[in-house]
């Protein structure tokens, strides 16, 4: 099976160099016979953490392809919120006709904790797409290189949900003079495990909403908070000061691009560009597009944590730090005259170099 679309826009490489891996582990599982792939590719700043995907893939080589990918996004992600850690995935090969939800998923995840043990904490894994926070607990019986289980952090959704606000506060500086969020309309579009607590943050902080999603059991949310309701359609071109994508990859394309009516771009969704380039066209239109794996970052600050003991309070002082590592990100954009996603990959990659790589 092809990797969908949603997916594709979720891989895309902006740190290109996959030949740059520093392991890469392809094993058949000894109990169920399924192909596992784990990528590290960089433990220059720590080691690798990265999510597990389960997935469906017609050929081994875009399983392998997928996973070099992911990882190599990974080193990117964690180098710009400054975290100690590298950057690393795996992929589960799923058979055609492999039940993932029988008896044999106990089997499949004791082959993959074996995987894990034997890379003795290069890479440690956490949920991702196709696997879940019970699978963690799972995992972490048989490896001591899993986080992310129920009884560990917990729920990412209000971590990342407070990244997005305090990545907002800084857009709200350097494009309205003012990181006060109170007065600011904001259109949050796809109110789920993120955008749901993100509204109720806005709302708090005195923000005016427009929520919207395809699932319109969300209304409920808008009625409570007194915010409008728009369908998804007519929000993401509402004329409103901040605009945050919070469902799928690759929602803007050369033609939203075009039609947008929000000063800033703010959101959750991953990879929120349906190409990397309409960076330079939202630039020239005068809408601050926040590069999204910066503000999305606070599930993984949040996810890291129960590296060191996890503690709840530490992991929102850390998450609220995104407010100033974006500044610094825009400052550098300013100063350069480049675009802030460009900026952003640039600092980035300054620290992986100071670091040696
Ligand atoms: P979710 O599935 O809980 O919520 C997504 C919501 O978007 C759902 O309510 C869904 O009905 C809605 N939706 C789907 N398609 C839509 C469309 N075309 N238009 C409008 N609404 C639509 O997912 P989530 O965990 O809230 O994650 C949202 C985004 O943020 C994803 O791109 C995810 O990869 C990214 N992200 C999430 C986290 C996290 O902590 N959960 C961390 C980093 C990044």
């Amino acid at each position: 099976m092809a990797v969908p679309a949603v997916l594709e826009h979720d891989l895309a490489p902006r740190l290109e160099a996959p030949e740059d891996h520093e392991l890469l582990l392809v094993r058949r599982g000894p109990r169920t016979g399924v192909q596992m792939i784990v990528a590290v590719h960089s433990t220059v700043l720590g080691p690798a953490l990265g999510g597990c995907r389960m997935w469906r893939y017609e050929r081994l080589d875009d399983a392998i392809a997928d996973a070099r990918r992911l990882s190599s996004a990974m080193t990117l992600k964690a180098a710009a919120a400054r975290l100690p850690l590298g950057g690393g995935k795996s992929v589960i090969r799923l058979p055609d006709g492999f039940d993932a939800a029988g008896p044999g998923r106990e089997l499949l995840l004791r082959d993959f904790a074996e995987a894990l043990e034997m890379l003795g904490g290069l890479y440690i894994t956490a949920e991702d797409v196709g696997s879940s926070a019970a699978d963690m607990a799972f995992l972490s019986r048989w490896s001591r290189f899993v986080v992310g289980s129920p009884t560990g952090s917990g729920d990412p959704g209000d971590f990342t949900a407070a990244g997005v606000q305090a990545a907002m506060r800084a857009c709200c500086a350097h494009r309205f003079g003012s990181s006060e969020l109170a007065g600011r309309t904001v259109a949050i579009v796809g109110v789920g495990h993120v955008g749901a607590p993100l509204a109720r943050r806005l709302a708090a902080a005195g923000a005016s909403l427009v929520l919207s999603d395809v699932d319109h059991g969300r209304f409920a949310l808008a009625e409570e908070l007194g915010a409008e309701w728009l369908e998804p359609a007519q929000a993401l071109r509402a004329e409103v000061d901040l605009l945050a994508p919070c469902a799928l990859g690759g929602v803007l394309d050369d033609a939203l691009v075009e039609q947008l009516g929000c000063g800033v771009v703010c959101g959750s969704a991953n990879n929120q560009l349906a190409r990397d380039e309409l960076a330079e066209r939202l630039a020239a239109r005068e809408i601050l597009y926040a590069p999204d794996f910066i503000v999305n970052s606070g599930g993984l600050i949040n996810v890291s944590l129960e590296l060191t003991g996890y503690d709840r309070e530490l992991a929102a002082e850390r998450v609220a730090g995104i407010e100033g590592v974006l500044d610094q990100v825009l400052l550098h954009a300013e100063r350069a005259s480049i675009t802030p996603l460009a900026a952003a990959i640039e600092l980035a990659r300054e620290r992986l170099a100071a670091a040696g790589v």
